[in-house]
């Protein structure tokens, strides 16, 4: 039973503040080419780095949005100008926090959200909608989505007032958490992804996770049922576990391997999948320990990496001290997962690797395609299954370098878009906790928008 009695709990399930200066935009656009030089620190994020010199890299393919819509670019544009604005987005942050029920409930405000924020980052709220939003990235070249379910609960930092729930509200939590992600099994597609928060579980659960208590029946036996229904006959739905505020991280990536070890024959594609957040200075070890452990014990691994979102808000000493430091834990992270041993016939001891390259980071994107063309030439990928995704709305150019990538010789691989489903209030909330996480995004808008700019005006001179 979960102990909750005579514990101080910090934490509770709040509203979205309207104290800070967040913005809602920084979400949107977020994109950055960044240098990734080396750091010339003694500090070791791996023990392996590719070298490029070596292998001989190909350069990422020119960006193409060709196969975009031309309304699609123009609110591409509108919302990235927005966002270039601390004016504009501070303001529009600020209008949706204070007046969400109204704006989206609002016929005139409901219409300008659903054709701006809504169609462009969130994929509906019924399954025809779900399906239809599928389709469409479908045409433009992706292979598909991971599916959030909008809907959430947020919890507080340490400084909130004692967290007080009864036994049947835990219990309630978890069930409304455990319907919500079954919910968006059914609606996703068969053998695509979808995206689960621990967190959404209830503030009783994250303060069980947060203080290594034992949790609760109820919450272990909705894994369960989750985990079955992704792999019911018919669905093989791969779950992706975020990774979310490093004081219950730990917590998280327990379930989560013990999923794994459940849930993940070695011989398949994984179905359970966590999240490494590199800008962590654990990381890199607990990704190769994790690895050797699913070796060891003989199951399937699923990593979704990512640089992390919550460098504004968790304990700055948690995470690598440079922005070059995270750049070189990403990539060997990613080289770690894409040159682990092949599973072949020679290795019956191999296991299957899945591995989700999440980011919006052109460099890092290159890096990860010249590993697997390397790795695919001198050892092959059998077992291994790759996937680059990026945030619905956002870095455009950079899906489409991968989509389009053949032309310039690289491995054709999957790319899908992580994109929440829910109605319109629960996505706009929705929208603005991501930003809130991803403050320091805001400086990153620029080359979406230029890309954008150069199709529509590759269109406009009618140059080939
Ligand atoms: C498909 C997808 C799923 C995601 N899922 C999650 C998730 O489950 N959990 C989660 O936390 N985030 C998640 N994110 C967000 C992700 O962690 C990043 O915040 C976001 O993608 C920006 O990083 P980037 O790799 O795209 O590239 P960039 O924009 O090049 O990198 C920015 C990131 O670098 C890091 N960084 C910047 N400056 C410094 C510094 N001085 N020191 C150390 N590190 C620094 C930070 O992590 C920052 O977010 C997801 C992103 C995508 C695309």
């Amino acid at each position: 039973m979960l102990r909750r009695s005579g514990v101080s709990l910090a934490h509770k399930i709040h509203p979205i503040s309207t104290t800070s200066s967040r913005s809602l935009l920084p979400l949107i656009c977020t994109r950055n080419i960044s240098t990734q030089k080396r750091p010339n620190s003694t500090l070791s994020a791996t023990d392996s780095f590719t070298n490029d010199a070596i292998y001989k890299p190909t350069p990422p393919p020119p960006a193409s949005l060709s196969t975009l819509p031309t309304p699609y670019l123009l609110r591409t544009i509108l919302i990235c100008t927005v966002s270039t604005s601390p004016f504009l987005s501070n303001l529009l942050t600020k209008v949706l926090l204070s007046y969400t029920t109204f704006l989206t409930t609002n016929r005139i405000s409901r219409y300008i959200l659903q054709h701006t924020f809504y169609n462009h980052f969130c994929a509906g709220n019924t399954k025809p909608e779900i399906q239809s939003t599928l389709q469409r990235l479908k045409s433009w070249g992706f292979r598909g989505i991971i599916l959030a379910y909008a809907k959430e609960v947020e919890v507080e930092g340490e400084s909130s007032a004692s967290h007080t729930s009864t036994h049947e509200a835990d219990e309630a939590d978890i069930a409304s958490w455990k319907e919500g992600t079954l919910q968006t099994i059914r609606y996703a597609e068969p053998k695509s992804f979808v995206a689960i928060k621990y967190s959404g579980a209830g503030a009783t659960a994250v303060l069980s996770m947060e203080h290594h208590k034992p949790a609760s029946p109820s919450f272990l036996t909705a894994l369960d049922e989750i985990c079955e229904a992704a792999q019911a006959d018919g669905k093989q739905v791969k779950l992706l576990f975020d990774a979310e505020q490093t004081r219950y991280q730990d917590a998280m990536d327990g379930y989560t391997l013990d999923l794994m070890r459940k849930y993940n024959p070695r011989n398949a594609i994984p179905t359970v999948y966590n999240t490494y957040q590199m800008y962590r200075k654990i990381s890199p070890s607990n990704l190769k320990s994790h690895l050797e452990l699913a070796k060891k014990e003989g199951f399937g691994f699923g990593a979704k990496v990512v640089r992390g979102a919550y460098l504004q808000s968790d304990p700055r000493d948690t995470f690598w001290s440079t922005r070059e430091e995270t750049d070189e834990s990403y990539n060997s992270g990613i080289e770690r997962l894409l040159t682990f041993e092949n599973r072949s016939s020679g290795n019956a001891e191999g296991i299957n690797v899945g591995v989700v390259v999440a980011t919006h980071n052109q460099t890092s994107v290159t890096k990860a395609m010249n590993v697997l063309q390397r790795q695919k030439a001198e050892n092959g990928m059998e077992g291994k299954s790759v996937t680059f995704a990026q945030l619905a709305g956002m870095a455009d150019e950079v899906s489409m370098s991968v989509i389009n990538g053949e032309a310039n010789g690289w491995e054709k691989v999957n790319v899908v878009k992580y994109i929440p489903w829910g109605t319109m209030e629960e996505c706009v909330k929705y929208l603005l906790r991501r930003a809130d996480e991803n403050k320091d995004s805001l400086k990153r808008t620029g080359e979406t928008r230029r890309a954008a700019w150069q199709e529509l005006w590759r269109r406009a001179t009618f140059r080939a």
